[in-house]
């Protein structure tokens, strides 16, 4: 079942959006050599509390902490420790996700630490460049298929992967919300998007081949090549004139 949001509801899933936000980019302020994923975590944490928000991820399915926090090979639900220092040269994605007033917001950046190669440069630039021109696809009457399309074209065109193994959501009251959002599909195919319909856009692109290996912690995904990935996240709403980005400052 899909659910479509008022005008109101919209408003309350920006505001836990600014959140996570927030957090992302206390996240990325705080991230250099030295610094652990898991006192990245931390500060995401006490940001998210001290809003009034609740960390989406902590104990969803288990999962144990407030960030996913993905280093290198890892494609996304990396799982924050003490013994993961950052290092020059890292390519660092940070999935977070918020509960506010019963609304839940879910974003994620690829940034680098310190100084990256410019093929790690080149991904997470093609990466983000995804992400937009799929948000750019969200208006009344565009369909499911036109997000995938413009995702996957401009990873294959750029040489890059796009995984399959995970995909974007509507998102609500629920952290993942009928409809499921591929990042590959065929333009002018699938659900017609509708005002109302909110939507985690989230390209997963790889530096080689799209596929996936999880490890024995049963939650990070790594490439199955050890080349490079990123990923990059919005939740985007469908409006009556074309689409709003929850969080953003408009
Ligand atoms: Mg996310
Ligand atoms: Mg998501």
């Amino acid at each position: 079942m899909i659910v479509l949001k008022s005008a109101s509801e919209l408003d309350a899933m920006h505001h836990a959006n600014q959140v996570v936000h927030r957090a992302l980019d206390a996240v990325r302020e705080a991230a250099a050599p030295g610094v652990s994923t898991a006192d990245l975590d931390a500060i995401a944490e006490e940001l998210i509390l001290s809003e009034g928000g609740v960390p989406a991820f902590k104990g969803y399915r288990g999962f144990p902490a407030t960030l996913c926090t993905s280093v290198n090979d890892e494609i996304v639900h990396g799982i924050p420790s003490g013994k993961i220092r950052l290092r020059d040269g890292d390519l660092l994605s940070v999935d977070c996700g918020v509960v506010l007033d019963g609304f839940f917001g879910d974003a994620a950046v690829s940034f680098g630490i310190g100084h990256v190669n410019g093929e790690a440069e080149r991904l997470m630039k093609v990466t983000k460049r995804c992400l937009d021109r799929a948000v750019d696809e969200v208006a009344p009457g565009k369909r499911l298929g036109d997000i995938g399309a413009a995702v996957q074209s401009h990873a294959e065109e750029a040489g890059f992967g796009v995984v399959r193994e995970f995909v974007g959501h509507g998102i609500g009251r629920s952290l993942h919300e009928e409809p499921q959002v591929p990042n590959y599909g065929n333009a002018g195919r699938g659900q017609i998007l509708k005002p109302g319909l909110v939507l985690a856009i989230e390209p997963m692109i790889t530096a080689g081949s799209w596929r996936v290996k999880i490890d024995d912690d049963g939650w990070t995904a790594r490439t199955e090549d050890g080349k490079l990935a990123a990923h990059f996240e919005y939740s985007v709403a469908v409006t009556s004139d074309g689409h709003r980005v929850l969080g953003l400052e408009e």
